[in-house]
């Protein structure tokens, strides 16, 4: 199941192509043999986050092909990330671009440093699902129907459950983070929202502020328990 240290320097699992960023650029997923996943695990949405990119490819590097389990997409923003700009080429923050009940128009504030104010500006998008990295996440998860997404962010260190689900519990207990239900602000046109208007169980997974190195310790292993399946749902 898992596969030997010194081969894991490359992917060798298939990734499918399931949409293209802004850029033209490929948005890819990795997929179970099943092609039946459970859990969806995505990283930097956020594409100032790459080191969720840089831990998630860890665990799914360290997992041999029929090992895996659940679905993987290691950057939701590859525009973004490759920008080092949290939103993606046009400066919209994707996780404010998702068609909920609740999408404002209004531009969306955020700080990039710990102790300063949050007012750098970005877009949610003209409108809800403006962006074509937020419609091609939407059709892929028409497509799978996961039971559970987890989305991983840094650098919150704790675990965002609305629900309090078992998963959530469960990635808290693992992790040693710990676990938010219901945080009380509302974010309009985040996934998060998106999630709970559909009745699908998504867990935010905050990263603390570390380097890749000292966060690969961390999480790599309850990554590898998400990926290969050894957790409840
Ligand atoms: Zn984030």
């Amino acid at each position: 199941m898992l596969i030997e240290r010194s081969q894991r320097g490359v992917i060798r699992h298939t990734g499918t192509v399931y949409g293209k960023s802004v850029e033209g650029n490929p948005l890819t997923v990795w997929l179970p043999e099943t092609n039946k996943p459970d859990i969806l695990v995505l990283a930097s949405i956020h594409g100032d986050e790459a080191e969720t990119t840089v831990v998630l490819s860890d665990a799914l590097r360290s997992i041999s092909p029929d090992g895996l389990k659940n679905a993987v997409i290691l950057c939701g923003n590859v525009d973004g990330l490759a920008r080092g700009t949290r939103g993606n080429a046009r400066g919209v923050d994707l996780n404010r671009n998702f068609p909920t009940a609740n999408w404002l128009p209004e531009p969306v504030y955020y700080k990039s440093r710990r102790n300063e104010p949050q007012d750098i500006t970005l877009s949610p998008g003209e409108c809800p699902a403006s962006e074509p990295e937020t419609k091609a996440l939407l059709s892929l998860l028409e497509q799978l129907k996961p039971r559970a997404v987890v989305t991983l962010h840094s650098a919150l260190a704790c675990i965002d459950d609305a629900d309090g689900s078992v998963l959530g519990r469960l990635l808290a207990q693992k992790t040693g983070l710990p676990l938010e239900v219901g945080v009380g602000y509302a974010t309009p046109g985040s996934f998060g929202s998106w999630a709970s208007e559909q009745n699908l169980n998504l867990v935010t997974y905050e990263f603390e502020a570390a380097s890749p190195y000292d966060l690969k310790e961390r999480h790599t292993p309850v990554l590898i328990d998400v990926l290969t399946g050894k957790v409840d749902l």
